[in-house]
């Protein structure tokens, strides 16, 4: 078992129960987890048995009562108590990240960060729900419309940013005067438990902030048809998505599901190439390309493709791969064996595709099982499955255009619909193209998006949620209508 106490400032940040009504709940019944690097056990973590999904549910409600009815001044300075710790616990957190997940420990530290920042912001909109005075038809009336907490909500999280999804949900539920109760990937527990810590250390109130872990299925059987359970968020893959969806008709509640992407990263051919070379690689190679936003489709003028590959070639070169902890890696493991036979398939599929590895294409088996080149694939159609699938691996494939019209098809031609980028100098460009492409979110000259302050939605198959912004506080509240005679 791994020794987190000899590598932790604070070892009590591990823990390895559920955490409901304040109190952890160390099960008999366990799953492991393990580190992606070199499978070493590094916590054996409590499954959640029917009366503890009940108790989670009765706690949170219970806890709804009081925290809804607390000032939003209170709920304010609770929260910011809770961004205030995670700042100073965060070389704790982010060894804890890179060491579930794999990720190099500046991108696990950057997650940390960005964690965090959603408990800074939205411990100042908890105090900014305002409602609305409307002006009455009959002079003897007055009408206003006032915001209130939606109730008990659970969030379901994935492994690929366990810090950073959760913080997104549980910030702005909390600010809203809502109850959550968590359900983290199994891969990647130990992060949400470490927050679970340091919530109760902020004095946010037993129960406000439930952690629950176990048979994923059972789990969102239960979530899906309790009816205490006011909203479902849910950050991971479409068909997942598309299950809790159905799942959730017959108790009618308010869904928020942040899905899949199969990203388009359009390379005009007027583009300041440089910046280009630097958003893919930052877009493609973050988190070992295993993120929802990362670029997964390169679409590049004919004119300068072959300009393109050599840049890229050379930047793609001078990746290292790695245990994240290592301060020269830039490229950790990926999550799991599946992960690696998806990724090997796909290159597999490519090549019978008739497409032309330029670098890359395998596991790099002297650093370990798990750690896949960085790899460029030169397609000359757009039959392989790269072109339609989520790769979540370290590969670019890259697709040629010649007119405008031709790139922006070929990027709509996906039923993902998460996000989408454009690299051009031309005005004109940038925003006819935009307003074309079907995706939630375009980045232009830029090869990452962050939520920061802007909503966050895609549209087809990506789902609709706009809690990924910091503007997200409406996704936890729910109008009220009140009419008064006078
Ligand atoms: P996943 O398999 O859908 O799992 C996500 C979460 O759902 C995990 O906590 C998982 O639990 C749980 N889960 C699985 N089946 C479930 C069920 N039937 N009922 C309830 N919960 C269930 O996705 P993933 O592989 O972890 O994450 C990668 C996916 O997330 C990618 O598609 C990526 O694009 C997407 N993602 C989207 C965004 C966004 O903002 N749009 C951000 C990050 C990731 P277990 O781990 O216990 O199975």
């Amino acid at each position: 078992m791994f020794n987190w106490a000899k590598y932790l400032k604070r070892s009590d940040l591990i823990q390895t129960g559920l955490l409901i009504d304040g109190v952890w709940i160390n099960n008999p019944d366990t799953f492991r987890v393990i580190n992606p690097v070199n499978d070493e056990l590094l916590a054996n973590i409590a499954i959640a048995t029917n009366e503890d999904l009940d108790n989670s549910v009765k706690s949170s409600k219970d806890a709804f009562l009081i925290w809804s009815k607390k000032s939003a001044l209170e709920r304010s300075r609770l929260i910011r108590k809770l961004y205030e710790l995670i700042i100073e616990n965060i070389d704790d957190l982010a060894l804890i990240l890179t060491i579930e997940q794999g990720k190099p420990l500046s991108e696990a530290k950057n997650e940390v960060l960005y964690s965090a920042s959603f408990f800074e912001w939205f411990s100042e909109e908890a105090r900014r729900a305002y409602g609305d005075v409307i002006p009455a038809n009959n002079i003897n009336q007055r009408s206003s419309v006032i915001k209130q907490a939606i109730g008990v909500c659970a969030a379901i999280t994935p492994w690929n940013f366990p810090s950073a999804m959760l913080g997104r949900k549980l910030a702005p539920a909390l600010a809203a005067g809502c109850t959550m109760i968590a359900k983290p990937a199994s891969m990647t527990p130990l992060s949400a438990n470490a927050l679970g810590v340091l919530a109760l250390e902020a004095g946010i109130p037993a129960a406000c902030f439930n952690i629950i872990h176990g048979h994923s299925g059972k789990i969102g059987e239960f979530l899906c048809h309790n009816q205490d359970i006011r909203k479902l968020t849910f950050t991971g893959s479409t068909e997942v998505g598309v299950w809790l969806y159905q799942n959730s008709a017959n108790t009618m509640k308010k869904l928020s599901l942040e899905l899949g992407g199969n990203a388009p990263l359009i390379v005009f051919d007027d583009a300041n190439l440089d910046l280009a070379i630097d958003g893919i690689i930052a877009s493609k190679f973050r988190n070992s390309g295993q993120t929802c936003v990362c670029a997964n489709r390169i679409l590049v003028h004919k004119k300068i493709k072959n300009i393109l590959i050599d840049k890229l070639l050379d930047k793609v070169s001078q990746l290292q791969l790695g245990d994240g902890r290592d301060s020269h890696v830039s490229l950790g493991p990926l999550i799991n064996d599946d992960a690696v036979m998806h990724v090997n398939s796909l290159v597999a599929d490519a090549i019978d595709h008739g497409a032309n590895l330029i670098c890359g294409g395998k596991v790099a088996a002297n650093i370990g099982k798990r750690f896949f080149e960085p790899t460029i694939i030169d397609c000359p159609n757009t039959k392989n499955r790269l072109f339609k699938e989520e790769i979540f691996a370290p590969v670019l494939p890259i697709y040629t255009f010649t007119t405008d019209e031709e790139a922006v098809a070929m990027a709509n031609n996906t039923e993902y619909g998460l996000a989408s980028y454009i690299f051009t100098q031309s005005n004109a460009r940038i925003y006819r193209v935009s307003e074309d492409l079907e995706f939630g979110m375009v980045g232009v000259n830029t090869g990452s998006i962050s939520a920061e302050n802007v909503p966050f939605g895609g549209i087809k198959m990506s789902g609709l949620g706009r809690e990924g912004g910091k503007t997200g506080i409406n996704e936890y509240l729910v109008e009220k209508y009140i009419c008064t005679q006078i």
